[in-house]
């Protein structure tokens, strides 16, 4: 078995015990691969053992490698977007999980009509109030919904978060406890579901799980170190 074949195994292990330790079932959580940093005969090899989604933070990078990957592979953005590479961002990709601005909304919104299609989103969160990190404030996220969901080329899907860094994963549970608390008030303001709730990476994957995460985005435990 190839390094990736046994970290696929080993990370599909952590997340089916995370689930059914909390009353879920592993196929409620989807594995998002982070291919930042990994060239195309990386995530080739990954396609061919069955992973399908994959995450990249950078559009200049993106727009190089996505050309060059097998054809199954879907994307998702999971960076900070610039006004001035929305317009690619929404050519490459499937969704948009870093919306962490009116105004970046409102841009998307814009070149997604000039496209006739509809952008799926996710709102980005920071929920623990780094400065050095994007995100919506918690309270105006919630305030913002119906405003976002008015947009009509978006598709507000749910929430995202990064988690602050912690040695201990218990730590940030009540990270990834609020933003689900928060996904929770956000569809009852908006009378609508908001069935996706990104947390959880390498190190606090399971705790994010337990919490409710739907969607887990994990680099280094697959693909090894970024190089
Ligand atoms: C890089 C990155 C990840 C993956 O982090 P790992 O610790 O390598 O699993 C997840 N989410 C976002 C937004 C990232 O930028």
């Amino acid at each position: 078995m190839s390094a990736l074949a046994e970290n696929l195994a080993t990370l599909q292990e952590r997340i089916a015990r995370a689930a059914l330790r909390s009353g879920r079932r592993p196929e409620d959580v989807t594995l998002l691969a982070v291919s930042k940093n990994h060239p195309a005969d990386t995530i080739a090899e990954a396609v061919r053992l069955g992973l399908n989604l994959f995450g990249e933070n950078r559009i200049q990078e993106a727009r190089a490698k996505i050309p060059l990957c097998p054809g199954a592979a879907r994307w998702h953005f999971i960076g900070h977007l610039q006004s001035n590479k929305v317009r690619e961002a929404v050519t490459l990709f499937a969704m948009i999980q870093g919306v962490d601005s009116l105004a970046l909304a409102q841009e998307i919104d814009r070149h997604a009509g000039q496209r006739a299609k509809v952008v799926p989103i996710l709102l980005e969160v920071n929920v623990a109030g780094e400065s050095s990190k994007f995100g919506w404030d918690p309270v105006a996220a919630l305030d913002a919904v119906n405003g976002l969901n008015a947009l009509r080329h978006l598709e507000l899907h749910g929430l995202m978060t990064i988690a602050p860094y912690a040695t201990d994963p218990e730590k940030v549970r009540p990270v990834f406890r609020r933003l689900r608390e928060l996904r929770d008030r956000c569809a009852d303001r908006l009378g609508a579901p908001l069935p996706v709730l990104s947390m959880g990476m390498s190190g606090d994957l399971e705790v994010a799980i337990e919490e409710g995460s739907t969607l887990v985005r994990v680099g280094t435990a697959l693909f090894g170190p970024r190089p």
